[in-house]
């Protein structure tokens, strides 16, 4: 072949596929919406018209000119907000309560390989999507890096999943969250990184950092040697020199106020926080993610009925005292496990029923779910509100949740990043 010829030939491939690419950047979707809830402000919107183009949000308002060509989709007789977050989920892990001595995931972790709970991990992200959710932070207990691995897939749009900020491996003084036995201390790896000295702390950070973690989770208090006020300090100053949050797992009073006073991003269960230290929080602007007992789980665990108590005196309890007090409350239930009938999406959402119990407002359930959650995982610019400019994670229900919290347990169409991923219910 000639070299003009070559040439030209070149030049038509690349203007065809210009127009090509002009073609796709135009599509423009437009969402006819019945109703557009603002979790931030609390506000509802009627008959309002979304442009999606890309990924991103155009334009939106009752104005809004429909380009001609637009795909239309119609949601006018729909609630339409923006798409939910969890922020305490194990994707890359399911307990098998039987299997695993009634819940004791270390055998978990055992029995199940990293590739198993990768994959296991996929199925979870697909389920959260199709609940609504569209971010997760994802606070460890993924093996060696499931959690990154199925991150990237699903950013390189290998397999579908909400956006994910996760943890990697959990940072925990000696054992993490196992009880080991000291002939075969080797069993309780990798899943925790133990770190108990500066050096290890530093360390330990660095490693997760390099291994694709985008927050860091440690665990304060699960061994009766917790972490110090100054080895949270240490871990948070560490963290921040790469731009990242640190999420502390407290399930005793005096390692939630070790968190506390550290100055950690939020503070996991909380299980026994006093008002002295939610007023801490308070004043730090530090966020609770409260963590239920749910029926869910006791039925799974062979014991229907049995978690009621300890929801009552564990959840509960300190979330009305948290949210008397005005400590900014994030969604974010722990659930660890995933069946046929209940799949992760739907075991997530429906913790929706323990803040309801727990006599929590509809707002500030949402807002757990939506602004306040975006705020915590860092995305507050990008997702977490339907704004011009942010990226189009929208779903869409039948009834105004701030009258009827519940309804954002049957989400009939979601968009992650403008991808439909789930309209009229059925997921496309
Ligand atoms: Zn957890």
């Amino acid at each position: 072949m000639k070299l003009i010829n070559l040439l030209q030939r070149t030049l038509a491939a690349l203007f065809i596929l210009l127009c090509f690419v002009f073609i796709a950047d135009a599509q423009i979707i437009a969402i006819r919406a019945g109703k557009i809830v603002d979790p931030e402000t609390g506000t509802t919107a009627i008959n309002q018209i979304i442009l999606v183009e890309g990924q991103n949000i155009k334009a939106i308002g009752a104005d809004v000119k429909i380009p001609a060509g637009a795909t239309i989709i119609d949601l006018s007789k729909q609630i339409v907000l923006p798409g939910l977050f969890d922020a305490h989920t194990h994707l890359c892990m399911n307990v098998q309560y039987k299997r695993d001595g009634g819940g004791n995931y270390y055998i978990t972790t055992l029995l199940d390989s990293n590739a198993f709970r990768a994959i296991q991990g996929v199925a979870n992200a697909r389920s959260m999507l199709e609940y609504g959710f569209t971010t997760v932070r994802d606070v460890g207990n993924a093996g060696n890096y499931a959690d990154t691995d199925l991150r990237r897939a699903i950013e390189q749009g290998i397999v579908p999943g909400p956006t994910i900020i996760n943890a990697g491996r959990i940072i925990a003084p000696y054992g993490g969250q196992f009880q080991m036995q000291p002939d075969k201390p080797e069993l309780g790896n990798p899943e925790y990184l133990y770190a108990d000295t500066r050096d290890e702390l530093k360390k330990a950070v660095r490693l997760n950092i390099h291994y694709g973690a985008r927050v860091i989770k440690i665990v304060v208090d699960d061994q009766r040697y917790i972490y110090s006020v100054d080895d949270i300090k240490f871990v948070i100053e560490e963290a921040r020199l790469a731009g990242l949050k640190v999420a502390a797992h407290c399930s005793t009073e005096k390692g939630a106020r070790n968190a506390a006073e550290a100055g950690v991003d939020s503070i996991e269960h909380g299980l026994k926080i006093n008002n002295e230290t939610l007023e801490i929080a308070k004043s730090k602007n530090i966020a609770l993610v409260p963590t239920p007992y749910t029926e869910n789980e006791a039925r799974e665990n062979g014991a229907p009925g049995s978690y009621k108590e300890t929801n009552e005196k564990l959840f509960i309890e300190p979330v009305k005292r948290a949210y008397k007090i005005g400590v900014t409350l994030v969604f974010g239930p722990d659930v660890g496990f995933t069946t046929k009938e209940y799949p992760r999406g739907r075991l997530s959402i429906e913790t929706i029923d323990n803040w309801k119990e727990a006599g929590i407002p509809p707002l500030t359930i949402l807002q757990a779910l939506t602004s306040n959650a975006a705020k915590l995982l860092g995305v507050e610019k990008t997702r977490g509100a339907l704004r011009v400019g942010m990226r189009a994670d929208i779903i869409a229900v039948g009834d105004n949740p701030l009258d009827k919290i519940e309804t954002l347990e049957n989400v009939s169409f979601v968009m992650k990043s403008g991808k439909v991923f789930k309209q009229n219910s059925v997921i496309k």
